[in-house]
């Protein structure tokens, strides 16, 4: 279950301070250092958790927890408000463009959900805008690519367009884009390849489909099983392409949480969406608070 070792350790740490009725100052120095460890065993990012434990801290000595009645209870309110705010606070919606096409361009390791996501996307908006959603097929290095993504295509019943592998991927955007527009599509998804780890050649090719394509969303899908790895992938995406939001996938598994914990922190761009099944119905709105709460258990 993802989060496991995370809300146990957090509501330990709660629990000890709930014994003590009185808090004294080195019973909250005990606690944020139950805190602080329970967030680096998360592989939460060293920064964030440092900044977190701060004002965590702060806030508390500043509420004069220490005095109050139910000073448990005031610091997991601390705690929940600031994982909410680590978070993002509030959940930020699709960037939608004032006319259409609006085009999203997705990015992101192999492997790390994009071709799943963009079904999940163009499925939910079917169904929540009845949108008229197109994809484009722009991985042309792995053969397999396209296929699955028409194989996406046909189970949500969305049109996919493809030119094998043989066309410059720009290219094959510059035509899809077209033909979006001829055929009046609301929404058109760039599906794009991935590599097993960020290389100069594959940043290049994803930077000159953004300067053609102009899109109003780019999208890093990441894993959230890779934990500090997705936030140093999360961080190079988005200082070539400088993305617009992040979905966070595999949040199903038993992921530790320092993905989710991190993200947003270390690169100010919003999670946006979390995927949380295999199936194409999976994929949730991130709301930071619901996230907060579903930690602390
Ligand atoms: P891509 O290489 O980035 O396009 O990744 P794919 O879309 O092919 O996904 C890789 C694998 O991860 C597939 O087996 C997907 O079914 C799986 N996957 C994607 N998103 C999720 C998710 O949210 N939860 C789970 N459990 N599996 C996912």
């Amino acid at each position: 279950m993802a989060f496991e070792g995370l809300t146990e350790r957090l509501q330990n740490a709660m629990t000890n301070l709930r014994r003590k009725g009185k808090v004294s100052e080195s019973d909250l120095r005990q606690t944020m250092r139950e805190i602080r460890l329970a967030l680096l065993e998360a592989d939460v990012n060293f920064t964030v958790v440092k900044d977190f434990v701060k004002t965590v801290r702060e806030r508390a000595l500043g509420a004069k927890v220490l005095e109050g009645l139910n000073p448990a209870q005031q610091i997991v309110k601390i705690v929940d408000e600031e994982l909410t705010k680590t978070m993002g606070e509030t959940a930020v919606p699709l960037n939608q463009s004032d006319k259409i096409p609006t085009i999203i361009m997705m990015a992101g390791l192999q492997g790390a959900g994009k071709t799943t996501t963009v079904g999940k996307l163009a499925l939910k908006l079917k169904n929540e805008q009845n949108a008229r959603p197109m994809m484009i097929a722009a991985d042309i290095y792995r053969p397999a690519a396209i296929e699955q993504l028409q194989q996406v295509g046909s189970q949500i019943d969305v049109p996919v367009f493809q030119l094998g592998t043989d066309v410059d991927p720009v290219e094959i955007v510059r035509q899809g884009l077209a033909q979006a527009k001829e055929n009046h599509n609301d929404y058109v998804f760039i599906d794009t390849a991935g590599r097993l780890q960020i290389d100069e050649q594959l940043m290049e090719e994803l930077a000159n489909i953004k300067a053609l394509a102009h899109p109003d969303e780019i999208l890093l899908v990441i894993d959230a099983m890779t934990g500090q790895n997705a936030v140093n992938t999360a961080q190079g995406f988005d200082d070539k392409l400088d993305v617009t939001g992040v979905v966070l996938t595999k949040l199903d598994g038993d992921t530790r949480g320092g993905a989710a914990l991190s993200i947003r922190a270390v690169t100010g761009k919003p999670i946006k969406f979390v995927g949380q099944g295999e199936k194409m119905t999976d994929l949730d709105v991130f709301h930071p608070d619901r996230m907060a709460n579903r930690i602390l258990g």
